[in-house]
């Protein structure tokens, strides 16, 4: 299905997450009017979505475009125990790839809009190897597909900051080149060297107004360690609302009351946390952060890479995921795991006018369910994907 984002477009008889049944109108790409009942502009295109949710678009906060094997042979998966170990693994598998970073890109752009994903955070890999290549490709690729696909960017050393001289050079290069966010990765397990690393994170966030999201696999002890440096440089910093911790399998790793001491540290800073419900780390208390004023936001991290041979981009999958480890299956939790692939993610991301209001861009999924319970715990087929008024997947 095709549609003229120079027509009006009305969904009739729509489902909204609070469960109210609306007809919302959507003009020059943007929501127009949503109301108990709407007339039908001349030439209006009318699609019946009665007895269907209609959700703002699905905010997937976390994926790395640049990794994905998708559109290349499958290639056999290459166990690693360890962070340093995986590092190692996808060398050795990139060096086997020979369809481009972009090509393999758009190809999961493809597959996350299918699934009524509006917009992602990529992490971009920068190393001394693939120096701003990645990024070279992703800022292309992010230009060619953004009238489907709102993508921010992080710059993401894969291979450490201290542990790979030459990485902090490029990672100041690529915040000239516009990339929104500067990314770390365990500062003590790949680094040796927390202060170092945050030393050069925060550094570079000041001068480039930039935000901050650090992979954090580091457990226990350490990775709380890790998360209330992370937090106190945020307070002091002013950067509420602009940090964020990936992961934090630590989180999942202590006593509950470490977790709520570690939670309020957090939500007093503004460090938000991501999660994946990655089938290989412990996985931080959901709801005790929640309870406890975190923001916390969702992501499907790797899809169909080095890292991890799963993966279908679903948000809504991916969230039903979180859900399940954390045990959360109330309809209030469901709720809470529906926020977390769409307000919550797009809070992170600074989405501006995000959501179902009008005036704000018409970024929207029609689910086949009547509920975001439903949605979420059935990741219910998507019927419809609107991107800034115009019809992208049907
Ligand atoms: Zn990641």
């Amino acid at each position: 299905m095709n549609s003229n984002v120079n027509s009006d477009l009305l969904l009739k008889g729509g489902l909204l997450p609070s469960g109210a049944v609306a007809d919302i109108l959507i003009r020059d790409g943007n929501i127009a009017g949503i109301a108990d009942s709407i007339s039908t502009p001349p030439d209006a295109q009318i699609i019946d979505v009665a007895g269907k949710l209609v959700s703002p678009g699905l905010v997937n906060g976390h994926v790395h475009l640049d990794k994905t094997l998708l559109g290349a042979a499958w290639i056999p998966h290459l166990p690693g125990n360890t962070v340093t170990e995986r590092i190692a693994a996808e060398k050795t598998i990139r060096s086997q790839v020979n369809v481009p970073v972009k090509t393999r890109a758009a190809t999961l752009v493809d597959l996350f809009v299918s699934h009524g994903t509006t917009a992602v955070r990529s992490h971009v890999d920068i190393d001394p190897d693939i120096g701003l290549a990645h990024l070279e490709a992703i800022l292309e690729l992010r230009e060619e597909v953004r009238e489907r696909l709102t993508i921010e960017l992080v710059a993401f050393p894969q291979s450490g900051v201290r542990a790979a001289p030459g990485t902090a050079a490029l990672l100041e290069e690529a915040m000239k080149l516009g990339v929104e966010n500067i990314g770390g990765l365990d500062p003590a397990a790949i680094d040796g060297d927390v202060e170092g690393q945050l030393d050069l994170l925060f550094g570079l966030a000041e001068r480039y107004g930039a935000g901050i999201d650090i992979h954090l696999h580091d457990g226990g002890e350490l990775g709380i360690f890790e998360l209330e440096q992370i937090a106190e440089r945020c307070r002091a910093g002013g950067l509420a609302g602009r940090v964020t911790v990936s992961h934090a399998y630590a989180l999942g790793m202590v006593s509950q009351s470490v977790v709520a001491a570690t939670a309020g540290k957090l939500a007093g800073a503004g460090v938000a946390i991501l999660t994946a419900a990655s089938g290989f780390g412990a996985m931080p208390p959901v709801k005790l952060l929640l309870s406890c004023g975190v923001h916390v936001f969702a992501g499907t991290d790797n899809v169909r890479d080095a890292w991890s041979p799963f993966g279908n981009g679903d948000m809504a999958e991916r969230a039903a995921l979180i859900a399940y480890r954390c045990g959360m299956n109330s309809d209030e939790d469901l709720r809470a795991a529906f926020d977390m692939a769409t307000v919550s993610a797009a809070k992170a991301l600074g989405l501006e006018n995000y959501g179902l209001a009008v005036g704000n861009p018409a970024d929207l999924v029609v689910f086949r369910a009547a509920s975001v319970q439903e949605a979420i715990a059935a990741h219910a087929p998507r019927d419809l994907v609107i991107k800034g008024g115009r019809i992208i997947g049907t």
